[in-house]
């Protein structure tokens, strides 16, 4: 397609033979517009390796018009009742609740991921939105009592944003970074991921719909570079929140700091040991288990890609584990059985592979899988890796697809000291029936998040981020607002009858 015939709107064909109309320009100021230099992109199909369509690209000049918008929208968006912003989310849950089943399959084209999943984020999209309206008229200062010849208060200020997400949970990821800023009287130029941009598109279009005034949440397509360094670096943003990779984490975090020291949240990568002791309840665990490392195909940030199994259940766990690995449906993400569909693109599948055959060359065993699926679309099989010794890559490493080392233990202390063996802290899961156990261990495990008897558990009052170089801040709950605002504090010297200063 010749650079400016792309027109503003473009009719895709989801394979589930669903037509729409796909939104391409930027959304700025409430108005889907040509950048400036009309350039577009591909975005590819996981599944056939087929163009969906493309779509336009933001340069760095646009992330400029696009700030500028952010930054006038803020003084009225930033001191308007709160009942005002939590009529806009609360319509916009409603909006999202309307068009889920177009939104799921926007999202299983785009992403690769089986329609399962997709439905389960659009329908945590709308509860996130539905909670952040919750929580409009309860971000709260406080009365600071230092005696009677004073006043003091302290105020949630607002803040004009970055936000930069990623292509794994694109519409869900999304939410958590759109509903704080909507409830806390933010605004924002998010960026999604270059692989998966369609969701945020069409959510811009239903932000309209919702009656958000215009510049409050303004959305671009484009690439980490330059777009997202454009973010990460503007003078004009009090706030970038990003949503990756650790490495490129960093690079935000060094941007803010060279720029203009800009508050920085970020949420990374994981390696997340998920334990399973003696006395926990072999059959609901490997439900865990699979649900901890093969949801959404294993690209997850805190998929439990390291489990601990206990010596004395350790060949029963082993042998139910790889049963349901085997039992998985993997293929068509339309196909409504299917459990995984795709991984998000071709860069991503062969990470993942060239992880699978380093840990083949340091001496891992293959328990089950290991291999691409035959035919078109970028689809690979649950992999299992036994036999790993805690120096291996697939062990230390990030992998970001459906594949699990498996790591044996006796006691305790040797699971603890095994789960922390990482750089990373975003979530650990433990799996017993000892609740004296359960809390001892959790109290030792240091992670962002803990789930006990469960995992990939999400709710929208339980924030979630990581310790260490998973991370720094939160994502929903009450926390995310302190994220979403700074403080301002206010003393006030009285002149009270009766009193001699
Ligand atoms: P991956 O490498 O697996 O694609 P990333 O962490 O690079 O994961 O991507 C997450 C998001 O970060 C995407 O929206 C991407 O465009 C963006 N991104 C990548 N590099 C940079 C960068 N240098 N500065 C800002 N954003 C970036």
């Amino acid at each position: 397609m010749k650079l400016a015939d792309l027109p503003l709107k473009v009719k895709v064909k989801i394979p589930t033979g669903r037509e729409y109309e796909q939104p391409t320009g930027l959304f700025i100021n409430n108005e889907f517009v040509y950048p400036k230099q009309k350039k577009t992109f591909d975005v590819i199909s996981p599944t056939n390796e087929e163009s969906i369509t493309s779509v336009y690209e933001a340069l760095e000049e646009d992330v400029d018009i696009a700030v500028e918008a952010a930054n006038a929208a803020y003084p009225r968006w930033s001191t308007s009742p709160p009942a005002v912003r939590a009529k806009v989310l609360y319509k916009l849950a409603d909006l999202i609740d309307e068009n889920a089943d177009l939104l799921a399959e926007i999202e299983t084209f785009d992403n690769g991921k089986s329609l399962m999943n997709s439905k389960g984020d659009v329908a945590l999209t709308a509860a996130y939105f539905r909670s952040c309206a919750g929580w409009c008229d309860k971000i709260l200062g406080n009365l600071i009592n230092t005696g009677a010849t004073h006043l003091n208060y302290t105020q949630r200020v607002p803040l004009v944003c970055g936000q930069i997400i990623p292509w794994n949970f694109p519409i869900l990821m999304l939410s958590w970074k759109l509903g704080p800023v909507l409830a806390s009287g933010s605004t924002t130029v998010l960026k999604s991921a270059e692989s998966t941009p369609l969701s945020a598109l069409y959510v811009g279009k239903l932000l309209v719909e919702a009656g958000m005034p215009k510049g409050v949440v303004n959305i671009i397509s484009g690439f980490g570079n330059p777009a997202g360094a454009a973010i990460a670096s503007h003078p004009k943003l009090e706030k970038v929140a990003f949503t990756g990779s650790t490495a490129v984490g960093r690079k935000i975090m060094k941007a803010a700091a060279e720029s203009n020291l800009k508050k920085v949240t970020l949420e990374l990568g994981g390696k997340s040991p998920n334990i399973v002791f003696n006395d926990a309840d072999i059959d609901r665990t490997i439900q865990n288990l699979v649900m901890a490392i093969f949801y959404n195909s294993g690209e997850v940030c805190c998929a439990g890609s390291r489990v601990l199994i206990q010596s004395g259940v350790y060949d029963e766990v082993l042998a139910k584990f790889k049963k349901a690995a085997e039992s998985i449906k993997v293929g068509n993400p339309f196909d409504p059985e299917t459990f995984m569909g795709a991984q998000a693109s071709e860069i991503q599948l062969s990470k993942i592979l060239n992880y699978i055959e380093s840990g083949k060359g340091q001496g891992a065993k293959i328990l089950t899988g290991g291999q691409r699926c035959q035919g078109k679309g970028f689809f690979l099989q649950p992999t299992i890796f036994t036999d790993v010794k805690d120096d291996m890559k697939i062990v230390k490493e990030e992998i970001f697809g459906p594949v699990v080392s498996i790591i044996k233990f006796d006691t305790v202390e040797e699971a603890i000291a095994l789960a922390n063996n990482t750089e990373y802290g975003l979530a650990a899961g433990i799996h017993t029936s000892n609740i004296n156990q359960a809390i001892h261990v959790s109290n030792k495990i240091n992670a962002g998040t803990v789930w006990i008897n469960t995992y990939n558990d999400f709710n929208p009052m339980v924030p979630f981020g990581g310790f260490h170089s998973s991370g720094i801040g939160r994502e929903m709950g009450e926390e995310v607002f302190h994220e979403y605002t700074q403080c301002k504090a206010v003393r006030i010297k009285l002149s009270l009858p009766g009193t001699k200063l």
